[in-house]
């Protein structure tokens, strides 16, 4: 997809401001910008030069990954690049701040163009996706839903929590995944109630919460969905936990939309919560946006100004948790729409299943 890396090289180019030309170094970054998917490397975009460093083990990788890019073959990417923006009679070169370390600074500092920040601007661009990511986050959605079809029925009382995460990762990769998106979240009963609990040997039992958050990486590119399900017939408590995080979710839902304040998207669904009086009990934001990362801009989080983009994929995911009993959280992902209802990519149920 040449074209495509062409023209988001040509959108930082727009997004340089004052500095002429900037050095991405963030790897994720680097894979955005040029297709190239090294464990090494870093990318010089000046105003007439484009020049992927790499070191010898990615000779022909790069070569076919990015080959409408100058290519250099290094050491050192991140210095070698500096020193020829240097050559290049560059400036003022932008870098990306919040990845280098701070030998790496010092190194740059003694090669030589003046140093400006060039903040998140890749971040930025990658959080309204062209319609090529959308289509690969549409399948790593689609391939979660199937795995997770396919769980339910060996979702039971007697296996362990370790066992079903393992059996759900398979499942992905069965599915068509090329791995999970994350480490894969069962917390079961008492569990249920720490948001990011990691899976244990912990025996499932009837009657308890099982909550599941998992996704698949298919192609770079990652899904994230959680489903709380009960293993038999639910308590009345849990009932009404789940309509009240289920209420709060589809608020959240019903809240987005291209111009939305990112902070209001939060206060939506926060606020069906609120109001039941477990405010407490909602210990995290709303959600984010994902794509080649598992976490990306924007953040639906309390006072987040940002505004939503059409194309801007994004999860929804409120939970309510109740220490020492059980806790529910339901997780979409969506993309925001010009003109149209969000995209619900991640399609499994959201009725309450009683297994
Ligand atoms: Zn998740
Ligand atoms: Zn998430």
């Amino acid at each position: 997809m040449p074209d495509v890396h062409a023209r988001r090289r040509a959108a930082l180019r727009e997004a340089l401001g004052e500095a002429d030309a900037a050095l991405v170094t963030r790897l994720v970054n680097v894979r955005y910008l040029t297709g190239f998917t090294g464990s090494n490397g870093a990318l010089l975009v000046t105003r007439d030069a484009e020049v992927l460093a790499t070191d010898g083990r990615y000779i022909e990788q790069s070569k076919r990954q990015a080959p409408d890019v100058e290519r250099a073959i290094v050491g050192a990417p991140a210095t070698a690049l500096a020193e020829r923006a240097k050559n290049d009679g560059v400036t003022s070169l932008a870098f990306e701040s919040h990845d280098v370390t701070v030998d790496l600074f010092e190194a740059l500092g003694r090669v030589g163009p003046s140093l400006t920040r060039l903040k998140r601007a890749v971040e930025s661009l990658r959080a309204v996706k062209d319609d090529e990511e959308i289509a690969l986050l549409r399948e790593a959605c689609a391939v979660a839903d199937r795995a997770f079809a396919r769980l339910l029925p060996s979702l039971r009382p007697g296996r362990t929590e370790k066992e079903v995460g393992r059996e759900l990762e398979a499942l992905m990769l069965e599915e068509g995944g090329d791995g999970p998106s994350f480490e894969t979240i069962v917390a079961s009963g008492p569990n249920s109630a720490v948001p990011h609990h990691r899976p244990t040997e912990r025996v499932l039992e009837a009657g308890e919460f099982v909550k599941l958050d998992f996704g698949a990486l298919y192609r770079g590119y990652h899904s994230d969905m959680t489903r709380t399900v009960v293993l038999g017939k639910a308590a009345d408590w849990q009932r009404e936990v789940y309509a009240l995080v289920a209420s709060a979710q589809a608020a959240g839902r019903a809240a987005l939309g291209v111009g939305a304040v990112a902070g209001d998207v939060d206060k939506a669904a926060r606020d069906v919560i609120d109001a039941a009086g477990h405010g407490d009990d909602y210990t995290h934001s709303l959600g984010h946006g994902v794509g080649l990362e598992i976490h990306e801009a924007p953040t639906l989080r309390v006072g987040a100004t940002d505004t939503l983009a059409d194309r801007t994929p994004v999860t929804v995911e409120p939970g309510v948790y109740l220490a020492g009993r059980g806790g529910v959280r339901i997780e979409d992902t969506l993309v925001v729409r010009a003109g149209a209802d969000p995209e619900l990519l991640t399609t499994t149920t959201k009725d309450l299943l009683e297994l």
